[in-house]
């Protein structure tokens, strides 16, 4: 149990909402009426022989519990039944197999939104008064965050004489740390803007008008929020980039969920690891959830191992019934292996289908990243590169440019005209070898998805388009 004094609070104002008596057991207070009792076994005897109506929390169990006598009494406690509640606080997976059949599980759910604000807000006026987005942006940190963690990095930066800038790096460390310790979740930061983005203007625009519609507001007033998308498409032509840059225009934190994680088992059962990632991202919301290669973990996974089926189910219902305000991001290269159901109306407001880039989409892409090193090229170099990358994808684009600049370091000079056209004519697009998939996808997405740019793109072996 990571929050310990909230959970008591918590149990000790459902006890008295019961008209229950509250008592609770240390090692080191042991139980209060009875003498000798930091002993549990000499605490469970007393309280065999006193029957009564009231509520006893056993704190920080875990070590006795491997003791086979005080299993056997709590057992016999179990069965004894009468009006006593038992409480035994200790990490998620305190309770060993052995009691499984007589205990409940009580999970601590991450203290909410409100509860945060009201913690930050008593820190707030001495730090400086914040904006309504920015209030926003620092409860979003803090919320899912133990209380007593927030308080702590409150008065930390109180104390350095910080001001709202140190506070809101301070939790978003805070922040990164416990999404990390949930195993299956990371939070990505920093994060591009629609502006990193070459062409892909139809996702933009999308992403763009509803900018308004992902707020408590909308939600309060009973209105549609946006759900999620799915973006689905060629290798390396932005599908993370735009689910990255979605976050960033709306201003909300971006998790990611590895779905191959969940499945591994590294992080507990699967069912505890994707319930625990649900738990995080409900309490942090609103947010943006990017769910990478969905088809993956909802397919096969890399490992060849299928998605156990209940889980499955639970992941369509959760994205049929989600919190309003999580919305996602899925990203799929493969979508023939996406089960059907993944597609059906209501689960993604729209299917985006990202091709390779167009004459002008390439002109952007590697203006964004001949601009992103300082690199500066003649306007016929341009029209050169462009036109002989046909094909390419925005990744392969950015290696352009990579390769280019190692290439021009490695001889102690800034990069020239001729190392970029060097490095595309030392390079195969993926496409080339590629085609027929390509071409699969593009059969697959008439029809079904929405295009993610406006342009015609660019044609791979096969077809007769230009562009
Ligand atoms: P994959 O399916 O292989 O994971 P992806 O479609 O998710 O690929 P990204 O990871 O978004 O592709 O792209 C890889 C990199 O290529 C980006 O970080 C970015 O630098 C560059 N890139 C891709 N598309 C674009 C674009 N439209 N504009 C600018 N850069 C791009």
């Amino acid at each position: 149990m990571d929050e310990e004094p909230r959970a008591l609070e918590q149990l000790q104002r459902c006890a008295k909402r019961a008209g229950l008596p509250w008592r609770a057991w240390t090692c080191l207070e042991g139980l209060s009426e009875v003498s000798g009792s930091e002993d549990l076994l000499v605490a469970l005897r007393a309280l065999r022989d006193d029957p009564r109506e009231e509520v006893v929390l056993l704190r920080g169990v875990d070590h006795e519990l491997q003791r086979p006598e005080v299993l056997r009494a709590l057992r016999e406690h179990a069965h004894a039944g009468g009006g006593r509640v038992l409480l035994l606080a200790g990490r998620e997976d305190t309770a060993p197999a052995a009691l499984e059949p007589e205990v409940g599980h009580l999970v601590q759910a991450p203290p909410s939104r409100a509860e945060v604000g009201e913690v930050l807000c008593g820190y707030l006026l001495e730090l400086g008064a914040p904006s309504r987005e920015r209030l926003n942006q620092l409860t979003s940190l803090a919320a899912g965050l133990p209380l007593y963690r927030v308080r702590r990095i409150c008065e930390r930066v109180l104390a350095t004489k910080g001001d709202l800038a140190s506070l809101h790096d301070a939790l978003l460390v805070a922040r990164k740390e416990a999404v990390r310790e949930v195993g299956v979740l990371e939070l990505i930061a920093p994060l591009p803007s629609l502006e990193d983005i070459g062409g892909l203007e139809g996702l933009k625009e999308w992403v763009r008008e509803r900018r308004e519609l992902f707020s408590h507001e909308i939600v309060a007033a009973g209105l549609p929020v946006p759900r999620g998308i799915l973006l689905m498409g060629v290798s390396g032509c932005g599908k993370s980039l735009a689910a990255k840059a979605c976050a960033s225009l709306w201003e909300l934190p971006l998790y990611r969920l590895d779905m191959n994680l969940v499945f591994s088992g590294l992080h507990g059962s699967p069912e505890a690891a994707f319930h625990r990632a649900l738990a995080t991202l409900e309490a942090a919301a609103p947010l943006v959830l990017w769910i990478d290669e969905l088809e993956n973990g909802l397919g096969s996974t890399t490992a060849g191992i299928e998605a156990p089926q209940h889980l499955f189910s639970a992941f369509l219902t959760w994205l049929q019934e989600k919190p309003p305000l999580v919305f996602v991001a899925a990203t799929a290269n493969r979508i023939e292996l996406l089960p059907a159901e993944v597609l059906r109306k209501g689960r993604f407001d729209q299917v985006f289908f990202l091709d390779l880039p167009s004459e002008d989409e390439r002109r952007a892409i590697l203006q964004i990243h001949l601009a992103r090193h300082g690199v500066e090229v003649a306007p016929a170099t341009l029209d050169y590169l462009v036109y002989d990358t046909r094909g390419w994808s925005g990744a392969e684009l950015e290696q352009v440019v990579i390769a280019a600049l190692v290439h021009a370091r490695a001889h102690g000079r800034d990069v020239m005209g001729e190392d970029l056209i060097h490095s595309v004519q030392g390079s195969v697009p993926l496409s080339r070898t590629m085609h027929e998939q390509i071409r699969a996808l593009r059969e697959w997405a008439y029809g079904r998805a929405a295009p993610a740019s406006r342009d015609t793109p660019s044609p791979v072996e096969g077809e007769g388009r230009t562009a």
